[in-house]
C-alpha cells in the first residue's frame, strides 16, 4: 500500500476528475488522480469522433457560469484534438498529480481512512471522488476469475510473438484486431490473432471492414471463431491464469455433449464486449441506488436505477462522492428530508461544476 495518506483520491481523469484535482491543488488539499487510460481525458479521446467540435454547452435553466474556467471549452468551438492538446498543456503547466494506467477496483473502510484498491496496488485517502464517467467497459463474465483479461489495447506491440485472442463482434473489437495484426506484420510475426464472437455474425461497419480486409490482404494472420463462448477462468499447473473458450459443441443422442475449446493465457486476451453504465460498480461499492417507479421519475425510465446522493454529491457511503457523467442523466437527491429525482445532463459544464461543489464540501469537512 502506498504510504501517503491523501486528502482526496480521484477516480478518473476526465473533465470532472481534472477539475476536482485542479481545485484540490489550488486550495492546498493533497490529492491524486487515478486514470485507467494512457492519458488524462482518455474517456473523451476514446469516444469523440476525429475532428469533432467541442461545445461549451450549458443547460438553458442552469443559473451558474462555468465554475472552473481553466477547463471550459472555448466559446468558439474547437476540435477535440485541440481541446485535448490544451488540457495536456494545462495538466503539465499546473503539474497536476495523475497516475495513468491505474484501474480502480474497490474501496474498503479502514479506521481513519478509506483504502482504495486498484490493479496497481492500494492507496489511502480521507475522501474519494468517483469521476469515472458513464461508459464503463463491460467485464467478461465466466465461471472463475477473468480479471486479468484486458479491455482495450494501449500498445499492440505487446502481443507480438504470441497467439492472441480478441473477444467481441463489433467495431471496437475489429479495431483492436487490426492494430495487433498490423504490429505483428511490421515485426514479421506469423503468430495468429484469433477473433471470437458469441454470435455467428460479426457486426462491423463498412469502413472498418475495409481496413480489416486490407490488413488481411497485406498478410494478416487471422483465425475467426464465430459462435465461440468464453467459459472458464482458471489457473493451470504452472500458475498461469488462463481463459477457456468453447468454440463449438455437439449434442449427442446419449446425452453426453462433445465440444472443442481453446485455452489462452489471460494476458494474451482482450475482451471488447461493449460498455455499461456505472450501476454495477455502485453495487460492488455498496453505494445505494433507487429504482424508478411509474410516475416518480421524469428523466429516467421506470426500472432505471439512480444513485442516491446528498445535495453535496456525497453517496450513501461516507466520504465517497460521485461527480460528472457517472451520475447522468439524473440522480436521486436527498435534500431537507426528501428524496427526489434531479436532472443532471451529461455535459462538460455539469462535470466541472459538480467538481467545484464537491471540493467546497470536502474543504468544509476537512477544515481546509
Ligand atoms: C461523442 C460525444 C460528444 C460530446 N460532445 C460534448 C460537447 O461538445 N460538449 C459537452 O459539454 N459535452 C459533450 N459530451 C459529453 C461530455 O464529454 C461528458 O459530459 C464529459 O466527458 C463527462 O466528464 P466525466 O469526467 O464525468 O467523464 P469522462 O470524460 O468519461 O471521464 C472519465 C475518465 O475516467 C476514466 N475511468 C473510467 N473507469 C475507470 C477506472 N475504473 N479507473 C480509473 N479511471 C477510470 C476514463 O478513462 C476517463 O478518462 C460529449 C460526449 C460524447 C460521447
Amino acid at each position: 500500500m502506498s504510504a501517503e495518506l491523501y486528502d482526496v483520491i480521484i477516480i478518473g481523469g476526465g473533465p470532472a476528475g481534472l477539475a476536482t484535482a485542479y481545485l484540490c491543488h489550488k486550495y492546498g488539499l493533497s490529492y491524486l488522480v487515478l486514470e485507467s487510460g494512457k492519458a488524462p481525458f482518455q474517456g473523451i479521446a476514446n469516444t469523440y469522433p476525429q475532428g469533432k467540435l467541442v461545445y461549451a454547452s450549458k443547460p438553458k435553466d442552469a443559473p451558474e457560469p462555468f465554475l472552473v474556467d481553466e477547463l471550459r471549452p472555448p466559446d468558439k468551438p474547437v476540435t477535440v484534438e485541440s481541446y485535448l492538446q490544451y488540457v495536456q498543456h494545462f495538466v503539465q503547466h499546473e503539474n497536476l498529480h495523475i497516475r495513468t494506467e491505474v484501474a480502480f477496483e474497490n474501496i474498503q473502510d479502514e479506521r481513519d481512512f478509506l483504502s482504495i484498491t486498484t490493479d496497481k496496488g492500494r492507496f489511502k485517502a480521507r475522501k474519494v471522488v468517483l469521476a469515472f464517467g458513464s461508459s464503463i467497459p463491460r467485464e467478461l463474465s465466466v465461471y472463475g476469475d477473468a480479471k486479468m483479461v484486458a479491455k482495450n489495447v494501449d500498445d499492440p506491440t505487446k502481443y507480438v510473438g504470441v497467439k492472441t485472442l480478441v473477444i467481441g463482434g463489433g467495431n471496437t473489437a475489429a479495431d483492436v484486431v487490426i492494430a495487433i495484426l498490423k504490429s505483428k506484420r511490421e515485426c514479421n510475426d506469423t503468430q495468429p490473432v484469433y477473433w471470437a464472437h458469441k454470435s455467428e455474425k460479426f457486426d462491423v461497419n463498412k469502413e472498418t471492414a475495409q481496413r480489416l480486409g486490407e490488413e488481411i490482404l497485406l498478410g494478416g494472420n487471422i483465425r475467426l471463431l464465430p459462435g465461440a463462448t468464453p467459459r472458464i477462468g482458471e489457473v493451470d499447473d504452472e500458475g498461469v491464469d488462463r481463459l477457456v473458450i468453447r468454440i463449438n459443441e455437439f449434442k449427442q443422442a446419449d446425452g453426453i455433449d462433445l465440444y472443442h475449446a481453446l485455452s489462452f493465457p489471460m494476458q494474451n486476451v482482450i475482451a471488447c464486449i461493449g460498455s455499461q453504465g456505472p450501476v454495477p460498480i455502485f453495487d460492488k461499492l455498496g453505494v445505494q441506488t433507487i429504482s424508478c417507479t411509474a410516475g416518480v421519475c421524469r428523466v429516467a425510465k421506470e426500472g432505471d436505477r439512480l444513485v442516491l446522493l446528498s445535495a453535496e454529491f456525497e453517496s450513501t457511503r461516507k466520504g465517497v462522492y460521485v461527480v460528472g457523467g457517472a451520475i447522468s442523466p439524473s440522480y436521486m437527491k436527498i435534500s431537507e428530508g426528501s428524496i427526489q429525482e434531479e436532472k443532471h445532463p451529461n455535459l462538460i459544464y455539469t462535470a466541472i461544476n459538480d467538481a467545484y461543489h464537491v471540493v467546497e464540501a470536502i474543504r468544509n469537512k476537512l477544515g481546509k
